[in-house]
């Protein structure tokens, strides 16, 4: 008889566990056992599930690299004991936690499915159950007695997504997030739809390990046309200031006015990371591909590719969380860790 899969739900907050306060009319996040006693079907699925609520569970706006290392902590103390790991987390920040995570567990040889909710589970036409169930099951999969899938992933509305690939896109449709540029892991339908060819591969015989430092001295610089050389110079004199996420527009390319230059220049001489993302939803970043990012290319700026700011954001901390030589910084910036860019 096949050993029944061993879950782990982690409950952190967000919709899927709140309910209305009765004097503000505001949403919050209330217990995790009312939450269970709303999904009674839990019990039909077949797989032995058992859960870890945070003591106080947030709104995922609240989210944290402190929170990030909590659930890492959680996952790390309980590797041995569970098949697959479910992590219930609000929508707004899913795809910086998922992304997050997917640096943080490094050779994660089982699954761990994000998934949460854009209405709370007590609603009468909550999407929470569906998504739940189905992550579930998705991490219950197990062949000859191993995990189908071994990588962070995102489940929402009927679709499994490689977590770093994702992007929340809509605050009211049921249908909040897209992977732009990877397609989906496993869609969910009458049948569950595998497409194996796009899953990490199992890793063998390598150690499991948690990686906790995460290096906050980053930030994210939207351009605007009108963007002003005081606005932008204030920025990049932050003191301490190690990493940036520039979105740029289109391929990669931003103005080739002098002080726009000059600042990026001196920025990278005095050893800051720039990493050029694009603005747009999908498509990749292409120095070089126009005059307007030439420069940028000639210059030392790291190209993001086709990476989400999420996943670039969260890989900046990661990256500058462990003391790589500024010489290596672009080189290994531009790989794929956990297959959050292509190459
Ligand atoms: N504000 C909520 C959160 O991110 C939204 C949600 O869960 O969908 O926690």
């Amino acid at each position: 008889m096949s050993q029944k899969a061993r879950i782990l739900l982690i409950y952190t907050g967000g919709t899927i566990g709140m309910s209305k306060d009765f004097e503000t009319g505001a949403l919050k996040a209330f217990n995790f056992n009312k939450l269970l006693q709303k999904i009674p079907e839990l019990k039909q699925l077949d797989c032995a599930i058992e859960t870890y609520s945070f003591e106080d569970p947030i709104d995922s706006s609240n989210m944290n690299p402190e929170q990030w290392y909590n659930i890492a902590a959680v996952i790390e103390d309980n590797y041995t004991s569970f098949d697959g790991f479910v992590v219930l987390h609000g929508s707004d920040t899913m795809s910086y936690s998922a992304s997050a995570l997917s640096f943080m567990l490094e050779n994660l040889a089982k699954p761990v499915v994000f998934t949460g909710s854009q209405l709370p589970i007590g609603d009468l036409r909550t999407d929470a159950k569906e998504n739940l169930i189905t992550a579930i099951q998705i991490a219950s999969l197990l062949e000859d007695g191993r995990p189908v899938i071994s990588e962070v992933c995102l489940y929402f509305e009927y679709k499994l997504y490689r977590g770093n690939r994702t992007t929340k896109i809509n605050a009211e449709h049921f249908r909040a997030f897209t992977s732009p540029n990877y397609p989906e892991l496993v869609e969910s339908g009458v049948h569950l739809k595998l497409n194996p060819v796009l899953f990490l591969p199992l890793v063998v015989n390598a150690v499991f390990k948690v990686h906790k430092k995460m290096d906050t001295n980053v930030a994210i610089i939207k351009m605007f046309p009108g963007m002003s050389e005081t606005v932008l110079s204030a920025i990049l004199s932050i003191k301490n200031l190690k990493g940036i996420v520039l979105e740029t527009y289109g391929s990669g390319n931003a103005p080739t006015e002098d002080w726009f230059l000059t600042l990026m220049r001196k920025a990278i001489l005095n050893g800051l990371h720039i990493i050029n993302v694009t603005q747009c939803s999908g498509g990749s970043v292409n120095m070089g591909q126009y005059e307007t990012s030439t420069v940028l290319k000639e210059i030392g700026v790291i190209s993001g590719k086709d990476i989400t700011t999420e996943a670039a954001i969260t890989k900046l901390m990661y990256l500058l969380g462990h003391d790589i030589a500024p010489k290596d910084f672009k080189a290994v910036f531009e790989t794929s860790l956990r297959g959050e860019i292509s190459l």
